[in-house]
């Protein structure tokens, strides 16, 4: 679904759909986010179909991180020669946890290419510089990526509606976690873009869910 111009959502609802949310950003970017579950593309694709998105027309695939309920399904677009991202300590946290990991979750390790290595910092695409961020503890090299224009930010698996992402995974860390979410709270936010659960789509219940989460979640850490 549409929730700004030029900003998709595509948000969990049920196993047997997908397997973590979405997002697409509209022309001029075409990225897709988190593509999720291999076996859950097709219908995907026909829900991109549904907001008027041609998915022939994806052009680049970000992976917010390494996990396999996130990034699985890259593997379709990487066989297809789209270019793929993840950061850079995330590829090579992958090319050393990935099968062990892929295993815990059942799952064969996709062979996978990345044609773009992030890094933290400014990403210019056809000319919209969006802003990268590396936000370890949920994972050791997760982004979040920021399209200051639309105040919109995909945060991965870091934050969700009143809670944050697990720090009991391989490569995880709750004092790198909430140092993330510190760093990211200080910015200009409508949508609040996350993984998983629903999201936070006012500036005024971002500040607050941040808020929630302060007090109520990070003591619990
Ligand atoms: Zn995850």
């Amino acid at each position: 679904m549409k929730i700004t111009d030029g900003v998709y959502a595509y948000i969990w609802r049920g196993v047997f759909e997908n397997n973590c949310n979405m997002y697409y950003f509209g022309e001029p970017l075409n990225i897709l986010f988190d593509p999720g579950l291999t076996r859950h593309l097709d219908l995907r694709f026909e829900a991109l179909r549904a907001d008027g998105i041609d998915p022939a027309g994806i052009k680049t695939v970000v992976s917010t991180h390494s996990h396999p309920d996130h990034f699985e399904g890259c593997e379709h677009f990487m066989n297809k020669g789209i270019p793929v991202g993840m950061h850079r300590e995330e590829i090579e946290f992958l090319n050393k946890m990935g099968p062990q990991f892929f295993a815990m979750f059942g799952m064969k390790f996709p062979a996978f290419t990345f044609d773009i290595v992030m890094e933290e910092g400014t990403w210019s695409v056809n000319g919209v510089d969006l802003q990268v961020f590396m936000t370890p503890g949920h994972s050791p090299a997760s982004v979040c990526v920021y399209w200051k224009e639309k105040k919109a930010l995909v945060c991965g698996d870091l934050v969700f509606k009143e809670s944050v992402g697990r720090v009991d995974f391989p490569g995880g860390d709750p004092v790198q976690l909430k140092e993330s979410i510190a760093r990211i709270s200080g910015l200009d936010i409508d949508y609040l873009l996350p993984g998983h659960m629903e999201m936070v789509t006012n500036a005024k219940d971002v500040t607050r869910n941040f808020d929630v989460i302060r007090q109520y979640i990070f003591p619990q850490l």
